[in-house]
C-alpha cells in the first residue's frame, strides 16, 4: 500500500520559523520525512513515497501530482503549528470534515503524537478536527482522492514545545511515532476490508 509523506511548504516559502533556533518548518519537515521514509523502507506491504511541492503551481499542483502521479492510498501531510502568542500550544491533526475514514486516521495520529510529546490535544473530544475548504489545509484535505491527514504535532512558535519537538526529531522518537501511526492506520484499513 502506497503512503505519501508530503513535506509541508517548500524551499522558497518555508512556513513557520523559530528565530531562536533558526529552525524553519520546511527544513524540519524535510528531515522528518526522510526519517519516516527510512523507517518504512523495509516494510513488507507499505510503500512510502516522499512528495514535495513547488512554489508554482503550488497547492493545486500538489493535489494533481498526488491524484494522478503518486496515487497513494493514504496521505500524511507534515506541518508544524505557529502563532503570534508564544503560549499557544498543543497537537492538532486536521482532516476533511466529511471524510469519516480520514477522521479515524486523524484520531490515530493525534493519539500517537500527543502520547509522545505529552502535548495538549487541541482537536478536542473528537481527537481530530474537521476543516472546510476555506480553512488552512482545506484544499488539499478536500481534493485529494486518497484519505488524508494534516499533522501539526506542536507549535514551533512556543519555546518549550519547539525545544521538545526538535529533540524528538533528533532522537528519532517523532519519526517513530509517525511510523507507528501509519502502520496502525494500514492495519485498521486491512481489518475494515
Ligand atoms: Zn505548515
Amino acid at each position: 500500500m502506497k503512503v505519501a509523506i508530503v513535506v509541508g511548504h517548500c524551499q522558497r516559502s518555508q512556513g513557520a520559523h523559530n528565530p531562536r533556533y533558526d529552525q524553519s518548518e520546511y527544513n524540519f519537515n524535510v528531515a522528518l520525512a526522510n526519517q519516516i521514509h527510512a523507517l518504512l523502507a523495509d516494510h513488507p506491504t507499505i510503500r512510502p513515497e516522499i512528495v514535495y511541492r513547488k512554489l508554482n503551481p503550488g497547492i493545486r499542483g500538489l493535489v494533481r501530482k498526488l491524484n494522478y502521479l503518486v496515487r497513494p492510498k493514504l496521505i500524511v501531510s507534515l506541518h508544524l503549528n505557529s502563532f503570534g502568542n508564544p503560549q499557544a500550544n498543543g497537537t492538532e491533526v486536521l482532516h476533511w470534515h466529511r471524510s469519516k475514514r480520514s477522521k479515524e486516521f486523524a484520531m490515530i495520529f493525534e493519539r500517537h503524537l500527543t502520547g509522545l510529546l505529552r502535548t495538549r490535544d487541541r482537536s478536542g473530544a473528537a481527537h481530530a478536527k474537521g476543516v472546510s475548504e476555506e480553512d488552512r489545509g482545506g484544499y488539499v484535505l478536500r481534493y485529494t482522492k486518497a484519505w488524508c491527514v494534516l499533522c501539526e504535532p506542536f507549535f514551533l512558535s512556543n519555546p518549550v514545545e519547539a525545544k521538545k519537538g526538535m529533540e524528538s526529531l533528533d532522537d528519532g522518537t517523532l519519526s517513530q511515532a509517525y511510523t507507528d501511526a501509519i502502520k496502525e492506520s494500514v492495519r485498521y484499513l486491512g481489518a475494515k476490508r
